[in-house]
């Protein structure tokens, strides 16, 4: 795991290997599918995780071919950063 910033908006992800990733979004799905239809618009905007979720900045949507390793004053001590799909 390493830790790569977003080109557009400067946010810090930490990289997954596509097992990870896969893991992630089957554990999620199964979680997901006993959410109420409620709980699934309040939480999570009725959008389940996909790959789509993995290759993409959380926070713009850009592309994760798009980022550059971190510099360590990127991201602020304590701050919670999201998974990305290592892009290598
Ligand atoms: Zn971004």
């Amino acid at each position: 795991m390493k830790e790569v910033t977003c080109n557009k908006c400067g946010k810090v992800h930490f990289t997954m290997t596509l097992k990870e990733v896969e893991k992630e979004i089957k554990s999620f799905g199964l979680m997901y599918e006993k959410l109420s239809a409620e709980q699934k618009l309040k939480y999570y905007g009725n959008k389940p995780v996909t790959m789509e979720t993995y290759t993409h900045c959380y926070f713009c949507g850009n592309a994760h071919s798009n980022f550059r390793p971190s510099l360590e004053q990127d991201a602020p001590i304590g701050v919670t950063i999201c998974g990305i799909l290592d892009n290598e």
